[in-house]
């Protein structure tokens, strides 16, 4: 038998029917289902599911009958799947195609056959849905259209393996896809991950919202939190809130401008500085963190170091630079664009010529070449400034190798102060009215001013050095001077106020005082003398007189005090046989108006009495020693009392006495009785005979340490601005005074010479009283006063 059919169509239909998969498949049971309804339907014993390949027919479901494939050549489904229609063989045994057919011939011995293509989607026919009997049959129309509807039901529940598989595919298909993609992924993200791993700095991924998405080892670390707590963080809430800020600004930053930020910045936490580095991107950024804190750490020690050297540099009192064989400026101090008036940039573009003037630049372009030659050199010249303002200065230079190159570097030092006084100290030599000089040891003179000369009586100085030659014999009258006054230079370096007689060049004598030092070089050995020399002969000769008048004062003070002493002592005696006299006129019985004379002579001889006493109280406290006995005040007073009894306006005088002396008091009796003589005496000169009555009054209050004593009375009163006076010689504080002046001088003079004080208190009118505070003196204590 034999077959045909159109290969191309046949080829796609195989392909139609392998895309079920459903060959060699096990039997199931929708499929049986089936085959069992079609020969319910059909009354047949046999029913199949056949399915057409290239070379079989194989069963996918079957019922009465064996065996699951056939030769291609043998099935009658080949024929059945040529048509659309449904294929019916009544009887095979009938039929030219099968009548021979094994089938037929054989078991199962097929009469009848029934079949109706399975059909795709696309047309093509992949088997059939077979009914057989062994007997001829025929099939009415509802059994037809059943097995049509049984044939599409197969092609439903092929189709849905179909899709379940191609769904299964699929997803097998995406899964692996996926795996792949996984697989991919992991490889792609270890790779970065490995890179971010591997690089020394902190890594931080943060997307569009700043939450944390990636954090490299190095960041665990640096934050100190392990990778889980981290991620899905907003980085702001990670870092610490002040480094949040900045981090939060730069990436903002970043993502706003689309450009990578940087800063950095020290953690205080951690004491440690970090270089942050942005990279936005659009789904985020990248943060990488380098600890920079060494670098950091060195770049400060460097800039302290360089700040040191700065500051040491700006810090010294001079001008300092240093510069190149080609006399290019390296480096300068603040000092140096300070006095040069010049900016750095233009230091930068000057050679150090530049700033001296036209006549020194040969001999500082020597110093330079010297310098850079020997090593070291020094010298003085005008430094110019950019105003053209010239300084004196004094410049140093040395050779130095700054980094490699050979330089020379120096420091000027204004010297404007030392010109000045180099020039005063020339102006005071020259000038000067003393002589100024230096000489050797061994008396020779090296220098001297005009004032030197003409006080030695030279023309000048070179006249005077040029004549001396020996100073010791040519000038000294006495050589021991010289020999003194080396004397005394050997123990001190300097001798001051050093008299002396000179010879001057005419052979006169004239005095001079010397101030004379030693100068000295480091080895402490002399290398000259320097003095000042003054011309004293006048003072000298003043001098000289004024001790001669003073012996002469002194003599006639002596004669003087001697005189007056005596006549004071001869005259007394005269006068108390004058007021004796006076007594025995008195009884003669004179006239009223004799009577008057004669007290009027009294009076006056009282009074010449008075002032004698006085002043031989004087000469007595001032020549004789302190005696020390103890003081019966009550004796001293009555003695006092019977000593003014010639004074008539003593009889109105209230005399009030109070003496508290519970310990005895040691002084000078007959010095004590003199103060409260003259302090009672004036009570009774000065009294207020206006007043109806006048009162004296006397406390006295011993202690064992001194005697208080109070005077005072209502007189007359002293005006206040005689007052600090009445202490004064001979002062009296009012016309009216009755006595010498003396009394109070007196007093005041004694109280002084007894250790003590005295102090006065009056009121015009009112009255006056006295402090007086006297100390109980002994043996020492009177010899101290003495
Ligand atoms: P005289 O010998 O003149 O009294 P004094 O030295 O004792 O000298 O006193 C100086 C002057 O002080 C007196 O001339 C008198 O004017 C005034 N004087 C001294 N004591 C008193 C007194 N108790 N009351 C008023 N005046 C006094």
């Amino acid at each position: 038998m034999e077959y045909s059919f159109n290969s191309n169509s046949e080829k796609g239909r195989v392909k139609a029917l392998h895309q079920y998969n459903i060959l060699d498949t096990h039997e199931e049971q929708d499929y049986d289902n089936i085959v069992e309804l079609a020969t319910l339907i059909c009354d047949v014993p046999i029913a199949m599911i056949n399915l057409i390949d290239e070379n079989r027919q194989w069963s996918k479901a079957k019922k009465g009958i064996k065996g699951d494939e056939i030769h291609r050549s043998l099935s009658f489904c080949t024929h059945a799947i040529r048509d659309e229609a449904v294929m019916i063989v009544k009887d095979a045994q009938k039929d030219t195609r099968f009548l021979d057919n094994p089938l037929v011939l054989e078991k199962p011995f097929i009469r009848f056959y029934a079949a109706v293509p399975l059909s795709t989607k696309e047309g093509y026919k992949i088997g059939t849905l077979a009914v057989i009997d062994q007997k001829p049959k025929e099939l009415n129309n509802s059994q037809l259209s059943s097995l049509r509807m049984l044939a599409k039901q197969i092609m439903t529940l092929l189709d849905l393996r179909l899709n379940i598989k191609k769904r299964k595919t699929a997803e097998t298909k995406l899964q692996t896809l996926n795996k792949e993609l996984r697989a991919q992924v992991k490889e792609k993200t270890s790779e970065i991950t490995n890179i971010f791993e591997r690089v020394s700095d902190a890594f931080i991924a943060i997307n569009k919202d700043a939450h944390i998405t990636y954090v490299n080892k190095k960041a665990e670390k640096m934050m100190n939190e392990n990778s889980d707590k981290i991620l899905g963080k907003k980085i702001s809430d990670v870092f610490p809130k002040t480094v949040g800020s900045e981090l939060k600004q730069f990436t903002q930053k970043a993502s706003v401008t689309q450009q990578p930020q940087s800063y950095q910045q020290y953690y205080e936490n951690s004491k440690r500085w970090f270089d942050n580095q942005i990279y936005p991107s659009p789904s985020g950024a990248s943060i990488f963190i380098r600890d920079i804190t060494e670098w950091k750490i060195a770049e400060q020690k460097e800039n302290a170091e360089k700040y040191f050297s700065d500051s040491i540099i700006n810090g010294l009192p001079g001008i300092f630079y240093l510069f190149d064989t080609d006399q290019n400026f390296l480096r300068w101090n603040k000092n140096f664009e300070t006095v040069s008036g010049y900016s750095g940039q233009e230091i930068k573009k000057m050679s150090p010529l530049d700033f001296f003037d036209e006549k020194d630049k040969l001999r500082i372009q020597k110093a330079i070449h010297t310098t850079f030659e020997k090593g070291i050199v020094d010298i003085e010249a005008p430094f110019t400034a950019k105003s053209g303002h010239k300084i004196p200065y004094y410049f140093t230079g040395k050779f130095y190798d700054f980094e490699d190159t050979p330089c020379l570097l120096g420091l000027g030092i204004d010297i404007t102060q030392r010109k000045q006084a180099e020039e005063k100290y020339r102006n005071i030599f020259e000038n000067s009215l003393e002589g100024i000089y230096q000489s050797t040891i061994d008396g020779k003179f090296l220098t001297a001013n005009p004032a030197m000369a003409h006080i030695l009586g030279y023309d000048n100085p070179e006249d005077l050095i040029g004549s001396i030659s020996n100073i010791e014999n040519q000038l000294y009258k006495n050589p021991k001077d010289r020999l003194r006054l080396r004397h005394l230079l050997r123990r001190k370096n300097e001798v001051n106020g050093f008299e002396l007689q000179v010879i001057k060049k005419n052979n006169d004598i004239i005095w001079v005082n010397i101030n004379i030092r030693t100068i000295k070089n480091e080895e402490g050995y002399i290398l000259y003398l320097e003095g000042i020399l003054k011309d004293i002969t006048k003072r000298k000769i003043a001098e000289e007189k004024l001790k001669h008048q003073f012996e002469e004062l002194q003599k006639s003070n002596f004669e003087l005090d001697r005189f007056v002493y005596s006549v004071s002592h001869d005259l007394r005696a005269p006068l108390a046989s004058i007021l004796g006299l006076i007594n025995v006129a008195q009884t003669e019985k004179p006239t009223a108006s004799q009577n008057k004379y004669w007290e009027m002579v009294r009076s006056s001889i009282n009074k010449l009495e008075g002032f004698i006493r006085d002043i031989l109280d004087y000469f007595n406290n001032s020549r004789s020693e302190i005696k020390i006995e103890e003081i019966d005040f009550y004796k001293i007073l009555d003695e006092v009392k019977e000593s003014l009894s010639y004074l008539q306006e003593i009889e109105r005088l209230n005399i009030e006495i109070d003496i508290h002396d519970r310990v005895p008091f040691y002084s000078d009796e007959n010095r004590i009785k003199i103060i409260l003589n003259n302090l009672f005496s004036n009570a009774i000169k000065y009294q207020d005979l206006n007043k109806e009555s006048s009162y004296f009054k006397l406390k006295i209050e011993i202690t064992e340490k001194q005697a208080v004593i109070n005077v005072s009375d209502n007189g007359i009163g002293i005006e206040d601005t005689y007052l600090d006076k009445v202490f004064n010689m001979f002062y009296r504080a009012s016309e009216n005074s009755k006595g010498s002046g003396l009394g109070l001088y007196i007093t005041n003079e004694i109280v002084d010479k007894l250790g003590g004080t005295i102090k006065i208190k009056s009121e015009a009118g009112k009255g006056t009283s006295f402090l007086i505070i006297i100390p109980s003196l002994n043996k020492t204590t009177a010899r101290i006063l003495e």
